[in-house]
């Protein structure tokens, strides 16, 4: 630092663990979210300056080591990060770490590029398609680059490199993706519920405040086009739109109406994008030349300078809840975000939860409906097959009326779709002899039997194994059992009733990618399957217009267990499996086996009377205080020793502070007592709508010491009770 420059002091926020930021020097100010990169430890990291006056140490500060001039996360992004990391109880650097995934695609040498120096000693015919490729071409590129035209592998072109035939060139700064190609739009024609759904929409966008929108309709309502046309108009006046839609549903399909819609493919953001691709679409970003993203949850941490509208596509999914890490709602994120910029969230849903209904009746959020399913196809009839009546073998699933169903589904040239919410062959295994049951060993569950790939997997944290020949505990030969069903085992039920019928499985250990699914749901359309058969993967928005029954197998499972809202999910998930039977012309039907025919759930699903099965649920939960009508925020409590985790969460209980406002439930062993070798305890805190409790705990808990042994999770408004 010469003698002219002053020295100021820079606080700093890194993607790190931490909720402080840290103090440098800088030769000159600099303004909050400009990009900066400084030494920490014996690291550099990149960090963004933070506008946070800390108490002046004594200590000498560090230089910060380079400086991005124009690189700056926009102030929205700096107050959704403080906003998120309070409400979610998180370090903010962990947020911020969200915020800039890609930070190095800002260096100015960019990526490295490499050329042809000298001919190979040894010649291959890999090693010839190099020579070939550069002898017609001579501009270096990067290594990546050059494996992708020649489509040799970058293994022979780094021993290339090390013997000098390829050798560094120089380096590329990167560049803003090429232009995607534009064919001209097709606007269709909308029904009138459309118009008028996308004409209030537009109204809120021109009116640069921020409103929140409850967008209504069955599948096949045409919610899709609505999007589209609000999308338009962002697009119209230069601003930018994020499209946030559960993880699986992004498929092919999906694209290619969007592309036909718009003449251009939208940015895409999900877990499967490779990370070379991430870091162009990031700059992009920030650089304010992406109008059009489609992503999963963690997209709405991107940083765009001027996002207008916020869709939120199927808005009740429990996919938008994020449970490891930062554990955070990016649907409830998202109206927050909306917020700050002043922007339009719309929240989509066929069967919206009951915190957005509460928000629609108070007010706070604009309900929009549309009524008819597009283009006049009506919704299934659902019909009950009260499983406790019906007479069939005890290792079969399928009801008689269920299998003539599928025989005159068939006959009739349609398809029909099986609905099992359980992956694997059989969800347990006994010992027929002594009662033994398998489990997993570093989880309280058991292990599921996976026929089909012969082993057994735990599917929580897992584990896999092989059936054992004897069993465990009574050491007697091929002794143990398969317990109820999974969708392997209605596969091979199916195949005995009809085993002319083409049938797929459709779960995530077949469709374990975005592209799977794509082909797969490509198969069906192609009428190349029969029968599907299925765990809640197939639930999400695809468009069979051939499917016209679908059978539910169970459809108690997801009754059971200490989900407050087990009824509510369960609705959401019978229902969205059901519209997935008739679409377009065919009426379609469903058949749904279930051992309660007379639980609300059923009967709303049959009379197909949501709003009072709502009305209902909502009354439940207001007699006790859960949400909507009040907060909860859970600590989860995990450490190896069992001993240590009761004595912490117990003591920690103790310690509550009284209040009306708040009361506390537990401490009990959480329902997954033991999970990946963890020992679990549970504490649930309830409080009044009108008290959040972060402050409460964040008071509770600093006045509790805490030993290193022992790690505490804070689920705010938990959506897993696990
Ligand atoms: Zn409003
Ligand atoms: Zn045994
Ligand atoms: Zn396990």
């Amino acid at each position: 630092m010469n003698s002219n420059s002053i020295s100021v002091k820079i606080s700093v926020l890194l993607p790190v663990p931490l909720d402080h930021p840290f103090d440098y020097v800088s030769d000159k100010p600099l303004a909050p979210g400009t990009l900066i990169q400084v030494p920490f430890g014996p690291r550099k990291l990149y960090g963004v300056v933070w506008n946070e006056k800390n108490p002046t140490s004594s200590k000498t500060l560090k230089p910060i080591l380079s400086v991005f001039e124009d690189v700056r996360l926009p102030d929205v992004s700096l107050k959704f990060i403080e906003w998120v990391s309070e409400y979610t109880m998180t370090p903010r650097g962990q947020i911020l770490k969200m915020a800039l995934p890609a930070p190095e695609v800002f260096e100015a040498k960019g990526e490295s590029l490499y050329g042809l120096t000298k001919p190979p000693q040894r010649l291959t015919p890999q090693r010839q398609k190099v020579l070939d490729f550069f002898g017609a071409s001579t501009t270096p590129l990067p290594l990546a680059e050059i494996s992708e035209k020649t489509e040799v592998s970058e293994v022979v072109l780094k021993s290339l490199l090390k013997e000098g035939v390829l050798s560094l060139k120089g380096d590329r700064p990167w560049a803003p993706p090429p232009p995607p190609p534009q064919k001209s739009p097709q606007k269709p024609q909308l029904s009138l519920d459309q118009s008028n759904a996308a004409e209030a929409i537009k109204k809120s966008l021109e009116s640069h405040t921020f409103h929140t929108f409850l967008l209504e309709g069955v599948t096949g309502s045409g919610k899709t086009e609505v999007y589209f046309e609000t999308i338009d108009h962002v697009l119209q006046s230069q601003g930018q739109a994020l499209i946030m839609l559960p993880e699986i549903a992004l498929t092919a399909q999906w694209l290619q109406r969007f592309e036909t819609r718009f003449g251009f493919q939208p940015a895409i953001w999900h877990s499967d994008i490779k990370q070379s691709q991430k870091k162009i679409t990031f700059r992009a970003i920030l650089e304010g030349k992406v109008p059009v993203l489609v992503g999963a949850r963690s997209s709405l941490f991107l940083p765009f300078p001027d996002l207008r509208l916020i869709i939120v596509d199927e808005e009740h999914d429990g996919s938008y809840k994020q449970e490891e890490g930062v554990i955070y709602n990016a649907r409830d994120m998202g109206v927050v975000r909306a917020r700050l910029s002043q922007a339009t969230c719309v929240l989509a849903s066929a069967t919206p939860s009951l915190e957005t209904e509460l928000n629609v009746c108070s007010g706070k959020y604009h309900s929009l409906q549309l009524a008819d399913r597009y283009g006049g196809a009506e919704m299934p009839d659902v019909k009950l097959i009260d499983m406790r009546k019906v007479k069939k073998a005890s290792q079969d699933w399928i009801s008689p009326q269920l299998r003539e169903a599928l025989h005159q589904t068939l006959a009739r040239g349609e398809q029909a779709m099986l609905f099992l919410n359980r992956r694997g062959y059989a969800p347990l295994l006994l010992c027929q002899s002594c009662g033994d049951r398998l489990m997993c060993p570093q989880c309280s569950v058991s292990l599921v039997q996976h026929k089909f790939q012969d082993k057994l997997l735990c599917h929580h944290c897992g584990y896999m194994t092989r059936l054992p020949s004897t069993c465990c505990a009574c050491q007697e030969e091929g002794s143990y059992r398969a317990i109820g069903p999974g969708v392997e085992r209605i596969y091979e039920e199916v195949k005995m009733i009809l085993p002319e019928a083409r049938c797929v499985l459709m779960t995530s250990d077949q469709l374990t990618t975005a592209q799977k699914v794509s082909e797969r749901v490509q198969q069906i359309q192609d009428h190349e399957v029969d029968i599907l058969i299925g765990t809640q993967i197939m639930a999400k928005g695809h468009h069979f217009p051939l499917l016209t029954l679908v059978g539910i197998v169970d459809g108690d499972s997801a009754l059971s267990g200490s989900d407050l809202r087990a009824s509510e999910k369960s609705f959401q998930l019978l229902h969205q499996v059901s519209g997935r039977s008739g679409r377009e012309v065919r009426k379609g039907q469903v058949l749904l086996q279930t051992h309660i025919p007379e639980h609300p759930v059923m009967q709303a699903l049959v009379h197909q009377s949501r709003e009072e099965f709502s009305a209902l649920e909502s009354d439940q939960r207001l007699i006790h205080g859960f949400p909507p009508h009040g907060r909860l925020a859970a600590l989860i409590f995990s450490g190896k020793k069992s001993h240590d985790v009761e004595k912490i969460a117990r003591m920690l209980a103790k310690k509550f502070p009284l209040t009306e406002k708040a009361e506390l439930l537990g401490p009990t062993p959480a329902p997954l007592s033991f999970l990946r070798g963890q020992h679990r305890w549970r504490l649930l805190v309830k409080t009044t709508k009108d008290f959040p409790p972060q402050p409460l705990i964040k008071v509770w808990l600093s006045k509790v010491s805490l030993p290193s042994t022992v790690r505490i999770q804070i689920d705010i408004d938990p959506y897993s009770f696990l």
